[in-house]
């Protein structure tokens, strides 16, 4: 992608992007996504964006996480032809599973996947909605290298930079389309 088309999705996804104070809790800036899916011409631009970086690092797959982290998961597989893994919240998933348990703010969560759906030395581009803290990745990308995996990249339409979440993604390349902060 040309350094022009770069700037213009970064600027056609700032406009389609609303934040919204003080949720889901005070102090928080929530960057809901929602007008961007809204707009099928951004949300195409934004998924053709995204499939570029991504194919960059040639995956064999793409390991989405629930639940927005789907909304891109899919039509980025189906553009690349690529398979959709998908990462759940515990109890979804109906075969043998494996699970890793990640810090939140309050108390602590799971995420699961099939056991059998990562196979070893292949490689696997993490896709999720936001990168903030980074804890979800990192759990997630700690899950793919316990089952053998390779991660071959992180890809984010947004990142909150303040947060500095790539730092916590264990040496993983990461990419992001808009970067607040
Ligand atoms: P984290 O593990 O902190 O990187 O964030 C986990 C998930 O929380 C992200 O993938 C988002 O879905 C959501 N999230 C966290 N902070 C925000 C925010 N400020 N605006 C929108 N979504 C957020």
């Amino acid at each position: 992608m040309t350094a022009a088309a770069q700037a213009s999705v970064e600027s056609v996804l700032q406009s389609l992007i609303r934040d919204v104070p003080d949720f889901p809790k005070p102090g928080i800036v929530f960057k809901d996504i929602t007008p961007l899916l809204e707009d099928a011409v951004g949300f195409r631009a934004c998924i053709d964006a995204l499939a570029a970086r991504v194919s960059a690092h040639r995956p064999d797959a793409l390991v989405a996480i629930e639940s927005r982290g789907f909304i891109f998961g899919a039509p980025l597989a189906l553009h690349l032809g690529l398979p959709l893994i998908v990462v759940r919240k515990p109890g979804k998933l109906p075969r043998a599973t494996e699970s890793v348990a990640y810090q939140l703010e309050y108390g602590e969560d799971r995420l699961e996947v099939h056991a059998d759906a990562i196979l070893a030395g292949r490689r696997y581009a993490l896709v999720d909605d936001v990168l903030a803290t980074g804890g979800t990745a990192a759990a997630v990308i700690g899950l793919i290298r316990r089952l053998g995996g390779q991660v071959a990249c992180a890809a984010f339409p947004l990142e909150l930079g303040f947060l500095d979440g790539r730092a916590r993604l264990h040496e993983v390349v990461t990419e992001s389309l808009v970067r607040y902060g």
